[in-house]
């Protein structure tokens, strides 16, 4: 693969309403690109009037285009076609993502733009496969449930994999029968554009997928408070999605998915076959889009007796990467998504070694192109719980090392204060994967991999406050639904 130009890929800096662009005067948002942090483009804020304007269009095309009402296998058939649509504009959209995101294009054109449309094709499939019941009542009642879509869902996405995180909040949504608002991350809002482009020729009515563009604080919560938002799915920090879960309850208490945040532990026992697979696994867990992932197994708790040939491998594979802006090709680290982030990652790291740990690797931003945010590869020990490079989310490549001796220990390490998204587990003992399966609180656990393949069918989602509800699954499809109840009585 070639490396491509950036400053040859045009964006739209508009919000898209009613299947149209919709470019309004007002306050602008500065967007720069991670890879060398120019400023590309304006993004204009949508305020509290353009996010009603959205959400009506929104409301009225939901009620009338029919998107609701056909046969569920026709809206099925559209969005197949959109997914088709998706998968087929690769050459546009992987250079699109990759210039203003963290994706490399060459994962944009292998992982993202093909994820995204298998995440669409995946709940088309669901259209037609799951509404109401048939309750089990006596002859003389018949009893049923019907499954109907709330209206209109409000979408808020991050900036870490735009494309993708976009999809499975759109997904479920749409094929459920919901007309869709959705508010990508002012950080990396032009990609969302280009889907809306692609539903539309799909044969999605007009105004039932919209984007609006703008800030989480006045686009994001005038989205979540419009009372004809009826269900609201967020993507994002804890801290955001707290608020909005506060806002959805004063304003309609309407129902919430929250994704959020974590730092989730990777276990490995002396027992875990293949120490050398188990390092690329470890490796890759925190360093996949330069650990800017809310699944980075950013936590590595290892028994004592393999740690340092263990870690020893693991520091060779990060040593070995090569920052380099998303669109060459040949760099394997991504940026970081901009300068404020990694000042934010270096100052968690910079007090973890105050308080006494030690850096084996990284621990510094690193230079690569223009005024792009870079950051090393890091590896920290002589951590406890209580350290900050342990407590908080550093979304940034930043792996700590603890030891333990025995599964009791693992276990109260595992643990964490706040989050519990996801863990991996590695170990030949089965039953010893199975105690950990049971007792982890977290809302996935790995066991011998870490990390997502095609496997949509099992849902994503945080237990403590890394998060409220499911993406993925069936779970994401029936969580943009609402059932109705119906007792008739037959013997009148
Ligand atoms: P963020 O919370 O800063 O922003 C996310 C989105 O919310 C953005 O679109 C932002 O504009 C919007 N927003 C901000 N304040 C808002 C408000 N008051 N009302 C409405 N919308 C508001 O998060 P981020 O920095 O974009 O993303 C990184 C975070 O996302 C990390 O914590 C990561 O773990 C998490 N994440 C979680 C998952 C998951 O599946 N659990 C997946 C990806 C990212």
């Amino acid at each position: 693969m070639k490396s491509f130009d950036p400053s040859a890929i045009a964006v739209r800096t508009a919000h898209f309403i009613g299947g149209e662009y919709l470019e309004v005067q007002g306050p602008t948002l500065d967007v720069a690109r991670p890879s060398d942090g120019r400023v590309y483009a304006a993004l204009p804020v949508g305020d509290a009037s353009l996010v009603s304007h959205a959400v009506e269009n929104a409301w009225r095309a939901w009620r009338k285009s029919g998107w609701a009402t056909m046969a569920p296998r026709d809206r099925a058939r559209i969005l197949r076609r959109f997914a088709d649509l998706i998968a087929a504009d690769a050459a546009t959209l992987a250079p699109l993502e990759a210039v203003g995101s963290t994706r490399p294009v060459r994962d944009a054109f292998a992982w993202d733009v093909p994820f995204t449309a298998e995440g669409i094709r995946f709940y088309a499939e669901f259209a037609d496969k799951i509404g109401g019941q048939v309750a089990a009542t006596d002859h003389a009642h018949l009893g049923m449930t019907i499954a109907e879509p709330y209206g209109v869902v409000g979408a808020i996405a991050p900036w870490n994999f735009p494309l993708v995180m976009a999809s499975w909040k759109i997904g479920p949504a749409l094929a459920a029968g919901n007309a869709v608002v959705l508010k990508p991350s002012e950080m990396t809002p032009f990609s969302a554009l280009r889907l809306a482009e692609l539903a539309i020729e799909a044969g999605v009515p007009a105004g039932v997928f919209n984007v609006v563009q703008g800030d989480g604080r006045t686009t994001g919560d005038a989205l979540v408070r419009h009372p004809l938002v009826g269900k609201v799915t967020f993507t994002g920090s804890t801290q955001t999605g707290a608020a909005i879960m506060a806002a959805c309850a004063h304003c309609g208490t309407k129902p919430v998915t929250l994704e959020l945040g974590g730092k989730s532990p990777q276990i490995v026992f002396a027992d875990a076959p293949r120490l050398d697979d188990v390092a690329q696994r470890i490796a890759a867990a925190i360093t996949i889009n330069a650990g800017q992932v809310c699944v980075a197994g950013s936590r590595l708790l290892v028994e004592r007796s393999i740690a340092e040939p263990l870690v020893e491998r693991i520091e060779q594979i990060v040593r070995g990467l090569k920052a380099g802006a998303t669109w060459q090709p040949d760099a394997t680290l991504a940026p970081i998504v901009s300068g404020k982030q990694a000042e934010r990652i270096d100052a968690i790291v910079r007090s973890s070694l105050e308080e006494g740990a030690r850096a084996r690797c990284g621990a510094a931003r690193v230079s690569v192109e223009g005024d792009g945010a870079y950051y090393a590869p890091t590896i920290i020990e002589n951590v406890t719980n209580e350290s900050a490079a342990v407590r908080q989310e550093i979304f940034g490549p930043v792996l700590t090392v603890q030891t333990f001796d025995d599964e009791e220990e693992a276990l109260a390490l595992a643990s964490h204060a706040d989050y519990g998204l996801a863990a991996g587990v590695h170990t030949s003992n089965l039953g010893r994967a199975l105690r950990f399966v049971r007792a982890l609180e977290a809302g996935t656990v790995w066991v011998n991999r870490y990390g997502r393949t095609n496997d949509f069918i099992v849902p994503t989602g945080g237990y403590k406050r890394s998060g409220i509800g499911k993406d993925l699954g069936k779970e994401a499809y029936e969580a943009n639904l609402r059932f109705k109840s119906v007792l008739i009585d037959t013997i009148v």
